[in-house]
């Protein structure tokens, strides 16, 4: 971060950002001639930031406005990032505002609250006051992991309380586990394949039903995998300063040390609905392999588009993004000069 200047109206550039050389009274820092930037990126995380990066090295104007509450912020290390292994979210995210800030990218602390327009003339509203006029947008803003409303729950999440054996199954691996079940939207049948899954990791691995009925064929796949099934409402997760296990309404208290949970995807999609764009059935926003939406000048990249996507295929789909928007405003502008 060293090379980022901190500004107290929320802006952020690097040490060598055009935006600097440019009057300030005349246009918004980081725009172009016109006053607009070729592409505002809504969301900071890893897929806003990475196409930040490839549309910065490509020298076009940039401002990713970001509201600072990326996904995996509660847990203390991210995994399965090759050469990235280990690192605590935050410092992957740190290292790329350096580099985005280093090559003339804005990073800008808010929150886009509203945004409508046409290609080369989106106005994108900011809840500071102000608003930012962009060619392009990117929407990468992520999706919100609804959570089973129950006690222990939310306090352990990302420690051990967990959702994803790929991000955190080898740090639980060979402990007492357990897989809550439950009725939430979209949950179920993902807790029956969490649970079939995490004999990968351990052989202690215990199903809660908690409030859903198992078919016969998930019963008998979960036994073939070695999964006992614990049948009872679960009243509670045990906590002190850690996971102890959880306890269910008839007062049986079962000894576990991480709990996988099937939360609600949701994503944060509002802006995508505001600017027009399709969805699909599921109510995910429809594109093509490179993000681009329905919506003319409109990218979607990240978990907002795909609740399946890493860390690692987040910063890939906002880089895929990243070419395919550039590509685009090379043609829009040739054409534009040979009518
Ligand atoms: C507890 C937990 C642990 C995880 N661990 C791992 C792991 O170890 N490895 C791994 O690969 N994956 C892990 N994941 C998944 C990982 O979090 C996602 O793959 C990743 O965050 C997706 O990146 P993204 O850029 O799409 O979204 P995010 O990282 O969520 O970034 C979206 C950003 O957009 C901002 N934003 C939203 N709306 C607006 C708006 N209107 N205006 C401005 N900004 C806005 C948010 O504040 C946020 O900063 C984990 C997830 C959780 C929940």
């Amino acid at each position: 971060m060293s090379q980022r200047n901190e500004r107290t109206d929320g802006h952020r550039t690097g040490g060598q950002s055009r935006a600097r050389a440019q009057p300030q009274a005349q246009r918004p820092p980081g725009a172009g001639m016109s006053g607009a930037y070729d592409v505002v990126i809504v969301g900071g995380g890893a897929a806003g930031l990475s196409a930040a990066l490839v549309l910065a090295r490509a020298r076009r104007t940039v401002a990713v406005v970001d509201g600072g509450a990326p996904r995996n912020a509660p847990a203390e290390h991210l995994h399965g990032f090759v050469s990235r292994d280990g690192m605590p979210p935050a410092d992957l995210l740190a290292a790329g505002v350096a580099e985005i800030t280093n090559y003339g990218a804005e990073l800008i602390d808010d929150v886009i609250v509203d945004a409508d327009g046409s290609p080369d003339d989106y106005a994108l509203r900011l809840r500071r006051g102000g608003s930012l006029r962009a060619r392009r947008v990117l929407i990468a803003t992520g999706l919100r992991d609804e959570l089973p409303d129950l006690p222990g729950v939310r306090g352990r999440w990302g420690r051990d309380v967990l959702h994803c054996p790929y991000c955190h199954g080898y740090e639980v691996r060979d402990q007492p586990i357990g897989v809550l079940g439950g009725r939430e939207a979209g949950a179920v049948a993902r807790a029956v394949h969490l649970a079939l899954l995490l004999p990968q990791w351990s052989q202690d691995v215990i199903f809660f039903p908690h409030t859903m009925t198992l078919s016969e064929h998930d019963r008998v796949r979960l036994d073939a995998r070695g999964v006992r099934v614990l049948e009872g409402e679960v009243a509670r997760f045990v906590v002190d300063d850690a996971l102890r296990g959880v306890e269910l309404t008839d007062g049986r208290a079962v000894r576990r040390t991480a709990m996988f949970v099937a939360p609600t995807f949701r994503a944060n999609d509002a802006l995508l609905v505001t600017l027009g764009c399709t969805f699909d059935d599921n109510g995910w926003v429809v594109t093509d392999p490179t993000g681009r939406t329905s919506a003319a000048g409109v990218w979607a990249a990240g978990n907002v588009a795909d609740p399946a996507a890493q860390v690692i295929s987040a910063a890939g789909a906002g880089s895929t993004a990243a070419i395919a928007i550039n590509g685009d405003l090379v043609l829009a502008d040739a054409t534009a000069r040979v009518g």
